[in-house]
């Protein structure tokens, strides 16, 4: 990285921006975050429960902590999955993992969490700017 400061880039952003990044790269930034969140939670769950029961006991009435330990991880899963799956896509600005199907004889939402590509516009997961360099 030489120089990046003191030169002075007037529009040609393009150019000095490093390999990589374009402009959906935040996007793609807040979306990993929020995969990531999911996964930790989602993963600590057992370990979480194991946790909180040795903590405070199964018997000695820590039942009702551990139905709300659950209840908040349940919660915090829902919030957390539902900003990843309802990741809107950086180019369309429509949902990257969901489809409505309005074919007559579907009519309903298709859902694909592993989706390799925009289920709108076809861009590729993890794609930083659009498929045309133009
Ligand atoms: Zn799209």
């Amino acid at each position: 990285m030489a120089g990046g400061r003191g030169v002075r880039a007037r529009g040609h952003r393009a150019a000095v921006t490093p390999q990589g990044e374009g402009p959906y790269s935040t996007a793609w930034r807040r979306y990993r975050q929020w995969s990531w969140a999911f996964w930790i939670v989602f993963g600590l769950y057992l370990p979480g429960l194991a946790f909180v029961s040795r903590t405070l006991g199964w018997t000695r009435g820590g039942g009702n902590a551990i139905f709300y330990a659950a209840l908040v991880w349940m919660i915090a899963c829902t919030i957390i999955g539902y900003r990843k799956w309802n990741f809107g896509c950086p180019r369309c600005g429509e949902l990257f993992f969901r489809k409505f199907d309005a074919r007559p004889w579907r009519m309903s939402w298709q859902h694909n969490p592993f989706a390799r590509r925009c289920m709108h516009c076809g861009l590729p997961k993890w794609a930083t700017r659009g498929p045309d360099p133009r």
